[in-house]
């Protein structure tokens, strides 16, 4: 029998342990926390994704500010909102919701945060800092994911962990934290992407496997080896005429056939997604605190 690594119940409860952060905040007369998102455009899942985040904002406890621009809005206009947010006092941190349109340079926007407000953790001080092991703030999924790996107990040392997908937002950064020396960590990594030959048998070797391609149901259950722990990154909307939405969400891997071969799997929905908005949060105090205690 495999165990559900519930993402959404450990988000819960990471959500009381923010509450009482905040409490233990306004008891020493600070301010809560402050997190401000910008949204360009009207994309559906963009703007799911960044009312999510307010959303979980108000249930812990912190202020929130969402910040709507048109898709009209030139790349200066939008450097200098970035240059504006970056000097607010009152502001701990903030992301720029992707995918932003095509006339605006993602990167350009990304290296204008300032990386002490980058609290989804994309800058490349950031991710330099997470690759010389140095204090920063971490990207919110890899994190997440770390997080759920803690919180379960799951030992990771000296196992073959192999990643499939290598963004720059989940897959590269996860490949450094699962093998640098801490704990979650000390795996021995193989980072797999698209030009990755004899795929199936990487898989197959697997003691942990994260899934993060955007492939829905690509891993089938025979591929994964008895006793793996899986890690579905994989979030696609997938038509479904039966749901008023009109769409469902599925994972990278084929959940029915994989979970009975795993010692332990993350259900999607319910799974990383929620760890992600709880790390975003982790990083936002923690930036509330630095900026009151120094640091
Ligand atoms: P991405 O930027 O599109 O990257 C996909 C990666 O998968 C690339 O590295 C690509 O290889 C690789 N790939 C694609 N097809 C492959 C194949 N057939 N065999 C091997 N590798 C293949 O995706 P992403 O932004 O990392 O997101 C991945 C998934 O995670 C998506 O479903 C996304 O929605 C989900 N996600 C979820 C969360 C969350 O909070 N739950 C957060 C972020 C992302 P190349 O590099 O060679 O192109």
């Amino acid at each position: 029998m495999y165990t559900l690594i519930d993402g959404k119940a450990t988000a819960a409860q990471i959500h009381s342990e923010l509450s009482m952060e905040v409490q233990n905040r306004l008891s020493k007369g600070l301010r809560p926390p402050h997190l401000a998102a910008v949204l360009v455009g009207h994309d559906g899942a963009s703007q799911t994704y960044v009312n999510n985040k307010i959303l979980a904002c108000e249930r812990v406890g912190f202020q929130s500010t969402l910040i709507r621009k048109e898709s009209t809005v030139t790349e200066s206009e939008l450097l200098e909102l970035v240059a504006s947010l970056n000097q607010d006092k009152d502001l701990d941190g903030f992301i720029v919701q992707l995918p932003l349109p095509d006339h605006i340079n993602p990167e350009k926007i990304n290296e204008a945060i300032d990386p002490a407000k980058d609290v989804d953790g994309f800058h490349a001080i950031n991710l330099g800092r997470m690759l010389l092991n140095l204090p920063g703030y971490l990207p919110a999924t890899p994190a997440g994911i770390i997080e759920l790996l803690r919180r379960y107990n799951i030992e990771t040392e000296g196992k073959n962990c192999v990643i499939l997908g290598r963004s720059h937002i989940v897959g590269s950064p996860l490949s450094v934290l699962m093998a640098r020396s801490a704990r979650p960590g000390n795996c021995t990594v193989t980072l797999c992407h698209s030009k990755t030959q004899h795929l199936k048998e990487h898989i197959q070797r697997a003691d942990i496997l994260i899934a993060a391609l955007g492939k829905p149901g690509f891993v089938q259950g025979e591929w994964v080896k008895e006793g793996a722990v899986v890690i579905d990154v994989g979030t696609t909307r997938v038509p479904d005429a039966s749901r008023p939405s009109g769409y469902k969400l599925m994972g990278d891997v084929d959940f029915e056939t994989a979970a009975p071969r795993c010692s332990a799997i993350t259900p999607v929905p319910g799974g990383v997604g929620p760890m992600t908005i709880s790390m975003l949060l982790w990083n936002t105090l923690d930036s509330a605190n630095k900026r009151h205690y120094g640091g």
